[in-house]
C-alpha cells in the first residue's frame, strides 16, 4: 500500500515556518510522503497565525473550503489545524468544523504527527492543547527546504505583553534553549551544508533568562559564531528595550554575526509606545540608533511599525513619519492595526477609521519605498558580497542571494557556487531587488 500523503500550509512568522519544517520532518517518520500540491494530498495542516486577524480568517477560510471538499468529493482527507489560532480557539475548532480531525496546540507540536497517524488508523477526532513547555524537538526529523541557510529556535515564547499582542496568549511564557543543544544544531547544520543560520525567538534579546549557569544572548552569539564553517549569523527579533552594550559589541566584534538589525520601533510618538506598553521613548530609541550605528558602521537597520493604534491622532501620525524620516532604515515592515480578543488593548476605542488606517499605511510604505530605493541606488556600480542560495523564486532563470546587509541579490544562474560567498557588481536596483553581475569569488 502506498503511503498517505500531506501538505503544510503555514501562515505568518518565521517561528511558524521552522515548525512547519519540525512537522514534515515528523509526518515523514511515521511514513507519510510529501504531496505534490493541496490538491493531491490525503492529510491537510493548516499551521495558522493569530496576530491580525487578516491572517487567522486566511486560514480559517481554507478551512471552510477544505472542508467542503472532504465534504462533497474526499471523505477520507485527514484536515489538522496547528499554531497559533489553535491555541487560541482551542478544542472548540472540533465542534466549530465537522470535518476537522486534528487540533494541536503551540507546545505540542512534537505529538501532531503522532495525532494524525491516529486518525489515520481509524481513531477518534482529536485536540491537544496542553501548555506545558514544548520539550526539545528532534533535529533530526526537521526538513530544511535550503541547503545554504536554516532556522534555529533559540526561545519560544514571550512575557513582554504590548498592549495589541496575542503572542503572549498563545506561544506562553518566554523559555529559553539551553545553550548546548542549540550549538550542537548549528554543528550538524554545517555538516549538512547549511552556511547561515538565522536565530528565532520573540524576544531574543532576552534569552538565558532562569538559564544556569548564566547565559545572555551576547554570550549565545559568541558561542554559536565559534562554530567552524559557519559563515553568517542573523537573529530575530530585537525588542529595543532589552538591546544591551554587550549585544552591540558582540554585533561589531563577532566575523560571522552579520551587520544588520530587525528591531521594531512600532511608533514613532511617546504616548502610544505608552499605551503600547512598549517601555522605550522615541529619544531612548534614538539614542539606540546613534549607539548602533557608531559601533557598527553600515549596519543596515529594519523595522516593524503599527497604525491606527487606538487614540493614534494625526500628529501622533507625523511623529512616526518623521522617526522614519529620522532612522532612515533598510526595510520595514508596516502593519494596521488589527485588535486582538484578549489582549490590553482589545478593551480600548478602536477609534481610527480603516480608511484612515489605510491611507497611513500606505504613506509610511511610499515612504520607506522611496528611501529603500535611495539607499539602494547608491550601490549601483558597487560591489557586494552575496550567498548564494539558488534559482530565484520569481524568476527561474536568474539566481538570488543576499548581502550581510540582508538585502537580495538577483544574477545569473551559478550552480555550482551554491553556498558560496561571491561578489557580485551591482548594474540596477528597486526598493527591494539588487540586480548584478557575479564578479570575482569573494569568501568572507
Ligand atoms: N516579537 C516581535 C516583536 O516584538 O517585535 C514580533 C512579534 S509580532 C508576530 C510581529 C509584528 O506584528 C509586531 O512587531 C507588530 O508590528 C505586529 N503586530 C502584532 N500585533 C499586532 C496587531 N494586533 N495589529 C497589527 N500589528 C500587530
Ligand atoms: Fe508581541 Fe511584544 Fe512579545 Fe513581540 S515583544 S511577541 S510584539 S508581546
Amino acid at each position: 500500500m502506498s503511503s498517505p500523503t500531506f501538505f503544510i500550509r503555514t501562515y505568518g512568522c518565521q517561528m511558524n515556518e521552522l515548525d512547519s519544517e519540525f512537522i514534515a520532518g515528523s509526518l515523514v517518520e511515521h511514513g507519510l510522503a510529501p504531496a505534490a500540491g493541496i490538491e493531491d494530498a490525503e492529510v491537510i495542516v493548516l499551521n495558522t497565525c493569530t496576530v491580525r486577524e487578516a491572517a487567522e480568517r486566511k486560514a480559517l477560510g481554507l478551512l471552510g473550503l477544505l472542508a467542503r471538499r472532504k465534504r462533497e468529493r474526499q471523505p477520507g482527507l485527514v484536515l489538522a489545524l496547528c499554531g497559533c489560532v489553535a491555541q487560541a480557539k482551542r478544542e472548540a475548532l472540533l465542534t466549530q468544523v465537522p470535518e476537522l480531525d486534528v487540533v494541536c496546540g503551540t507546545r505540542r507540536l512534537h505529538r501532531l504527527a503522532e495525532l494524525v497517524q491516529g486518525v489515520l488508523d481509524g481513531g477518534p477526532r482529536t485536540s491537544d492543547v496542553a501548555e506545558a513547555a514544548l520539550p526539545e524537538l528532534g533535529l533530526e526529523r526537521t526538513q530544511h527546504p535550503s541547503r545554504v541557510k536554516a532556522f534555529v529556535a533559540v526561545m519560544r515564547g514571550c512575557d513582554n505583553y504590548c498592549a495589541y499582542c496575542i503572542v503572549p496568549y498563545v506561544r506562553g511564557r518566554e523559555v529559553s534553549r539551553a545553550p548546548g543543544p542549540i550549538v550542537e544544531e548549528v554543528h550538524h547544520l554545517i555538516e549538512r551544508g547549511v552556511r547561515e543560520v538565522t536565530l528565532l525567538g520573540q524576544n531574543v534579546n532576552a534569552y538565558g533568562r532562569g538559564l544556569e549557569p548564566p547565559i545572555d544572548f551576547a554570550g549565545l552569539l559568541e558561542r554559536v559564531a565559534e562554530v567552524p564553517g559557519l559563515a553568517r549569523v542573523r537573529f530575530v527579533t530585537s525588542h529595543p528595550k532589552d538591546i544591551s552594550p554587550r549585544l552591540i559589541e558582540a554585533i561589531g566584534a563577532l566575523r560571522p554575526v552579520c551587520e544588520s538589525l530587525h528591531f521594531p520601533v512600532q511608533s514613532g510618538r511617546d504616548t502610544v509606545l505608552e499605551r503600547m506598553n512598549r517601555k522605550y521613548t522615541r529619544a531612548q530609541y534614538l539614542d539606540l540608533v546613534e549607539r548602533l550605528r557608531k559601533r557598527v558602521p553600515g549596519i543596515a537597520l529594519s523595522t516593524d511599525l503599527i497604525v491606527g493604534f487606538p487614540g493614534e491622532t494625526d500628529k501622533a501620525f507625523k511623529e512616526t513619519v518623521s522617526l522614519v524620516e529620522a532612522v532612515r532604515y533598510d526595510g520595514a515592515f508596516i502593519f494596521k492595526y488589527s485588535p486582538r480578543p484578549g489582549t490590553a488593548a482589545a478593551t480600548l476605542d478602536d477609534d481610527v477609521p480603516l480608511e484612515v488606517k489605510q491611507a497611513r499605511l500606505q504613506r509610511l510604505l511610499a515612504l520607506q519605498d522611496a528611501i529603500s530605493l535611495e539607499k539602494n541606488r547608491a550601490l549601483v556600480g558597487q560591489r557586494v558580497a552575496v550567498l548564494v542560495e539558488g534559482s530565484s523564486r520569481k524568476n527561474a532563470e536568474r539566481f538570488t542571494g543576499r548581502t550581510r546587509g540582508n538585502r537580495i541579490v538577483v544574477f545569473e544562474p551559478c550552480s555550482e557556487r551554491v553556498g558560496e560567498i561571491v561578489s557580485a557588481e551591482v548594474l540596477d536596483v528597486t526598493p527591494h531587488t539588487l540586480h548584478g553581475r557575479l564578479t570575482q569569488p569573494a569568501e568572507a
